[in-house]
């Protein structure tokens, strides 16, 4: 079966899987009041999962990033590692967490097969990190980050949204962190969702103002390889960690978007933004009907539009992010 590919030339080889939209923590940008569920959950079960996961490494994918919610508060998150993880192609198993769990439970899950970890930091300072997410375990979060590099996960990275008010002024911190920590920090422009107009007007900072204080301290843009999509990325030989800039409204962003998304649910997003999602559960329920999944991504990727419209502050149909994966 040939490559994911849309009308735009863009191929399509990395697959954000979203496992739950249940969270524990009170992100202001993401779920100020906490995850409140709707109705009883229908989240993908495994055998759903893999099947999603079969069908993408047929058409090319070869990384997965299992997200959420918070995707370690499922009790068979270790089987969905193992299951991506044994997924024929799949050559990279990344997940994204807040990190509350990491500590315990890093090295069962390296056992299990994830390669890589984004985890959530938004502020290395424990109080303004408390009062971004509504949670007071950033010692333990960050005891986490320290067992996964000494198990030496082939990356560590920590995401962090910038906020006007909150970290803005914060990336000596960061700098500092990394000087001997082989860990990316990836700063992530605050992006608009359905239900938080008033919180972005207030705190979307611009990536460029990292930007050009790493220029400013002699940082240098590296060449951007297969897997980095959107985010340009910065080293300094003074530092093991590296820093990652993702701007989703600068210019040209969507021309190397590489990747898709699938909801908990079983909805295919073609982009965080824009649409509503295209069904995949009613092909989800045997092997037998994996040839036809396969159809219908190929042919949903026809639909993909060239760019989001967030310009326009259009977010779509998008709530929050913790509803498909971020
Ligand atoms: N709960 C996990 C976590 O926080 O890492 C995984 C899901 S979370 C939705 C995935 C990423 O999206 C996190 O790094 C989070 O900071 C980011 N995120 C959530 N809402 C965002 C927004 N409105 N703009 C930019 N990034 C956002
Ligand atoms: Fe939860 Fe992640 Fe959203 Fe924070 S960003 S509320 S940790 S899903």
């Amino acid at each position: 079966m040939q490559q994911l590919q849309d009308r735009f030339g863009r191929r399509f080889h990395y697959l954000r899987l979203s496992i739950t939209d249940a969270c524990n923590f009170k992100c202001q940008y993401c779920l100020p009041n906490g995850y409140k569920p709707s109705g009883k959950p229908h989240h993908l079960a495994p055998d759903e999962l893999s099947r999603v996961m079969r069908a993408f490494a047929a058409c090319g994918t070869r990384k997965i990033r299992i997200t959420g919610g918070e995707p370690s508060l499922r009790k068979d998150f270790e089987q969905i590692l193992e299951l991506a993880a044994n997924t024929p192609k799949i050559e990279t198993v990344a997940t994204t967490t807040n990190g509350y769990r990491l500590a315990e439970h890093a090295a069962d899950w390296q056992r299990c097969g994830l390669d890589q970890i984004n985890v959530s930091v938004d502020s290395l300072d424990g109080n303004a990190f408390a009062r971004i997410t509504g949670d007071s375990r950033f010692d333990l979060v960050m005891k986490g980050i320290d067992r996964a590099l000494e198990l030496d996960y082939r990356r560590v990275k920590i995401n962090t949204v910038l906020l006007n008010g909150h970290n803005a002024d914060q990336l000596p911190l960061f700098l500092n962190y990394i000087r001997d920590r082989k860990v990316d920090i990836r700063f992530i422009e605050l992006m608009e969702t359905g239900l938080h107009h008033d919180y972005f007007k207030a705190h979307h900072l611009p990536g460029t103002v990292i930007q050009q204080q790493l220029l400013q301290q002699g940082w240098q843009q590296d060449p951007s390889d297969q897997d980095a999509g959107p985010a340009l990325n910065y080293s300094h030989r003074d530092y093991a960690g590296r820093i990652g800039l993702i701007m989703p409204y600068s210019k040209d962003f969507c021309a190397t978007c590489n990747r898709l998304r699938v909801s908990s649910i079983g909805k295919l997003h073609l982009c965080l933004f824009t649409e509503a999602g295209i069904e995949l559960r009613d092909l989800l329920g045997s092997d037998n009907q994996l040839p036809e999944l396969e159809q219908r991504l190929h042919r949903a990727l026809l639909g993909k539009h060239e760019t989001h419209y967030l310009h326009d502050g259009d977010a779509g149909a998008t709530p929050h992010l913790a509803s498909i994966g971020g």
